[in-house]
């Protein structure tokens, strides 16, 4: 069969067009896999702000500039002439996916877990209970977030959740100013902060320490802050025997204990102006206030079941905690994107190893995903690598053995029909102007960059290179 083999030879050559719907870590190691493939693809990657990089810039904590070195990498990824950037542009608002998979030869979602996870007890809405989306959005400067306000006036602020998110939310609600003032922290949350009133931080566990899901580092960087104390009850470190096992399996959580253990035993210096104190075994019950939260109230836990998998028991004791800031940091949580079939419990999207699944159980031709909106808001920015690459490998496979029409037609319909919309979209040079308009503005204080925080500055920094027509995009 010559003319077959001609044929499939011939759609080898053509060159795949592949959009990628958000530009955060998932979605830029997509991008790299892709375009290192060795098959010829074009990629076109989408996101709702004019900004790429989404959790790296709005989710990794201001102090901790190694952590978002890794855009130089997603940079390089963007230098490449088979990638644009289109930024501005709300995918299931403004274009429907449907209107994706139409143009595209594959879409992948990796749109990352942007919600949060609700507590379910009551007085959990009540003004001062906060979630960590929205604190840390406020101040890494998230345009969404940048109007919130946050009541720091009273001396306690109590931070729900033992992983790492928590961490970074007891660092920067305890950090000096004059040590954050080196950070990428926004301007206006870092003035905010300078009149906090916070003397203690309550860090709360609802399992024990062994359980705990954060890691060494990020912990034992609390014990080395200007300005604060960790402090932690030696009583609160005392193990079940099913938690002795648990630490002889993973080093990891023999670490923390270590750690806590360190912090336990360090004797209360009058020099250091703040508290961080770590609570374990106790689960939020309620919230409470009149107009504003003004307490919160805890069961204490026992820890019962098998090693490994211990829960909490409930023991009928209370504990309240005075406070005006409840900070809810008990995990992300994704959203569903219109017409994508959506898993409520785990809120992700119905996959298998990244293609999207239907309710029949058949995967949906073209349509794919990767990253937090795949397998859940958990691991580090590089674990969202290995996850994209398995997706990849998928969409490159299927690229392969389906036969396709017609190239590019489809894509630059779309595109046209996009510019002839009144939308501003931004390109990855529009991009550059605001990365270099925040860097001068940061250098002029000695910070790494001051982040524009609104969407209308960053329009306005990227004026000369909006898309239109006769752009590339
Ligand atoms: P996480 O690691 O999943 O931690 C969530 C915490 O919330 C757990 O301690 C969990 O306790 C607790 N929790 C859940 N529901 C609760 C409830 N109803 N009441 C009380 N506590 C509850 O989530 P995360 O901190 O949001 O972090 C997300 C991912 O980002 C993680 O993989 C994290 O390591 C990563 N991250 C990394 C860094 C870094 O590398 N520096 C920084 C930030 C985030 P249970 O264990 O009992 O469920």
């Amino acid at each position: 069969m010559p003319g077959a083999r001609d044929s499939k030879s011939a759609e080898l050559f053509m060159v795949f067009n592949v959009a990628i719907v958000g530009s955060g870590p998932a979605g830029f190691y997509a991008a790299e896999a892709l375009l290192c493939s060795g098959i010829p693809v074009r990629v076109d990657m989408f996101d709702r702000l004019p900004v790429p990089f989404g959790l790296v810039r709005y989710g990794v904590a201001p102090d901790h500039q190694k952590l978002k070195a890794v855009t130089a990498v997603f940079e390089r990824i963007a230098d490449n002439p088979h990638f644009s950037f289109v930024g501005n542009l709300d995918i299931g608002r403004e274009v429907q996916v449907s209107q994706l998979q139409a143009a595209y030869h594959g879409v992948v979602l990796a749109t990352g877990a942007i919600g949060d996870r609700s507590l379910d007890i009551a007085g959990e809405d009540l003004p001062g209970s906060v979630s960590a989306t929205e604190l840390v959005g406020w101040y890494n400067g998230h345009p969404d977030f940048r109007d919130k306000s946050f009541d720091f006036s009273h001396p306690t602020a109590v931070v729900i959740g033992n992983g790492n998110v928590a961490l970074d939310v007891c660092r920067i609600l305890s950090k000096s100013v004059d040590e954050l003032r080196r950070s990428d922290i926004c301007e206006h949350a870092l003035d905010e902060l300078a009149a906090s009133n916070i003397t203690d931080v309550v860090l709360i566990g609802r399992r024990g320490p062994v359980q705990a899901k954060f890691t060494a580092k990020e912990l034992r960087e609390l014990g080395e802050l200007d300005e604060v104390q960790p402090v932690v009850d030696p009583a609160e470190l005392q193990l079940d025997p099913a938690s002795i096992d648990e630490i002889q399996r993973s080093a990891a959580a023999a670490r923390n204990l270590e750690i806590l253990r360190g912090f336990a035993h360090r004797l209360e210096t009058a020099t250091k102006r703040r508290r961080i104190h770590f609570r374990f075994l106790l689960a939020p019950y309620s919230i409470e206030g009149t107009r504003t939260v003004e307490q919160v109230n805890f069961e204490r836990l026992r820890l019962s079941g098998q090693t490994g998998n211990q829960g909490g028991t409930p023991s009928g004791q209370y504990v309240s905690i005075p406070t005006n800031l409840v900070v809810r940091s008990v995990g992300y949580r994704g959203i569903s994107i219109p017409g994508v079939p959506f898993d409520e419990r785990s809120a992700t999207i119905v996959q298998q190893k990244g293609r999207v699944i239907d309710r029949d159980g058949n995967a949906v031709r073209g349509l794919y995903v990767a990253g937090w909106i795949k397998r859940g808001p958990n691991g580090i920015v590089g674990t969202n690598r290995a996850c994209a690459i398995e997706t990849i490998e998928l969409v490159l496979a299927d690229l392969i053995a389906t036969s396709f029409e017609s190239s590019d037609l489809r894509r630059e319909l779309f595109l046209a029909t996009l510019r002839g919309r009144s939308l501003k979209l931004i390109d990855f040079q529009g991009w550059r102007r605001i990365d270099a308009l925040e860097r001068a503005d940061g250098a002029a204080k000695a910070k790494p960059r001051e982040k524009l925080t609104r969407v209308s500055a960053m329009l306005k920094a990227s004026e000369r290179a909006l898309i239109r027509s006769g752009s590339d995009i």
